[in-house]
């Protein structure tokens, strides 16, 4: 028996395509075996774990998360560390590092302690990779991020990102309607990064060749990008219209109503809608004022904006995420697909975001009113409530 060797009995399992009573086995960090009804005899020296009758689900997956806990991931290798013990708390066993648009030094600085990250992980939620949203994006769709350090797209820069980021960078977001985007999409694709739009002021016509292109994936949908209109669809009418694409949702509320989150489940169905906290670092931490991307941020009534009133990031965490999607009438289980399961494939990774033999022994347990009672990473329990 390992340290990841563990049998979690007595569980409402949700992984997520399928829910039924019953247990889950891991053996040296991955699930072996999973069935219904009652556990099967532990093995000798086997860790018993009676989940006492709560949803036990696969880990939440945050693709999109800059800071939480006070820290700004872009600080360094510390502040990684930092959220990802914080995110442990909320139920999300992994994540992806999400850069903001920067000067060159500071996120090259950046791409490099992320990767540290994912080779070396820290306690808590594992880094899985790095997400670069910037600094190929559109000014004129700029959201709080800092237009004086957008750079045109280009292979050169991008290439000295990927060899920064050693193997790690797994989505890079960017304008596709910028010139050179396009041949950057292709170059980006066949070193196996996916390619998100967003911060864009793209057409509904441009978006569509960006997806002939490569481009499988809308960042942040709505927010930072061009609305729908019924004769102009722009972007948003892009990402409801084209199976090819999958979405990120910012599900807090604010950055978009309930209405339109459940529209947009409606639409693409649970599997292509990604949930995303776009986290800065005031969440999980005090009100107040706080720096992202450079500029000063105040945290108020659980909203993040900069002085003038543009949303800067935001506060929220995967389980609330969750809580908002079902508040707004999804099914608990597609809800929880979209935290689990829908962001796994949305950004490209491989064993994990579902309970089944061989991905990753990465769980959450969940109580009645979906809030996070323990979390475990490899088999080995990560922290309990
Ligand atoms: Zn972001």
């Amino acid at each position: 028996m390992s340290a990841g060797d563990a049998l979690v009995a007595n569980a409402e399992v949700m992984t997520p395509e399928h829910v039924f009573r019953g247990w889950v086995r891991a053996r040296g960090g991955h699930i072996t075996a999973l069935g219904t009804g009652a556990a099967p005899r532990p093995c000798d020296g086997e860790r018993v774990i009676d989940a006492g009758g709560l949803v036990v689900a696969p880990g939440f997956l945050d693709i999109h998360v800059h800071g939480a806990a006070g820290r700004d991931m872009m600080d360094g290798r510390e502040s990684v560390d930092a959220v990802a013990a914080f995110l442990i708390t909320c139920g999300c066993t992994g994540f992806l590092p999400t850069t903001v648009t920067a000067p060159w030094a500071e996120t090259v600085r950046a791409v490099d302690a992320f990767a540290d990250a994912c080779a070396h992980p820290p306690a808590g939620a594992r880094p899985l990779g790095l997400h670069l949203e910037g600094p190929f994006l559109n000014p004129a769709r700029r959201g709080m991020q800092p237009a004086e350090h957008m750079r045109a797209p280009n292979a050169a820069d991008a290439a000295a990102l990927l060899s920064s980021g050693r193997g790690w960078v797994r989505t890079v977001t960017l304008a596709p309607e910028l010139p050179g985007a396009l041949a950057l999409v292709s170059v980006l694709g066949a070193r196996g990064v996916m390619v998100a739009m967003g911060h864009s002021d793209a057409s509904y016509a441009e978006a569509v060749d960006a997806v002939a292109a490569g481009v499988r994936r809308a960042t942040h949908c709505f927010n930072a990008m061009t609305p729908l209109h019924h004769r102009q669809p722009g972007l948003v009418g892009a990402a409801l219209d084209l199976d090819a694409l999958c979405v990120e949702a910012i599900a807090d509320g604010v950055h978009v109503h309930p209405t339109a989150l459940r529209l947009l489940w409606r639409v693409k169905g649970w599997r292509r809608v990604a949930l995303v906290s776009d986290a800065m670092a005031g969440a999980g931490a005090p009100e107040g004022a706080y720096r992202f991307g450079g500029q000063d941020v105040v945290v108020r009534g659980g909203e993040a904006r900069l002085a003038d009133g543009t949303l800067a990031g935001s506060v929220l965490t995967m389980d609330a995420a969750v809580r908002v999607m079902i508040a707004a009438g999804v099914p608990p289980r597609e809800a929880v697909g979209m935290a689990t399961l829908a962001p796994a494939e949305a950004a490209g990774l491989s064993g994990t975001g579902r309970l089944v033999p061989g991905y990753a022994a990465d769980l959450v347990a969940l109580d009645g009113g979906w809030r996070v009672a323990w979390t475990m990473v490899g088999g080995r329990l990560a922290w309990r409530a």
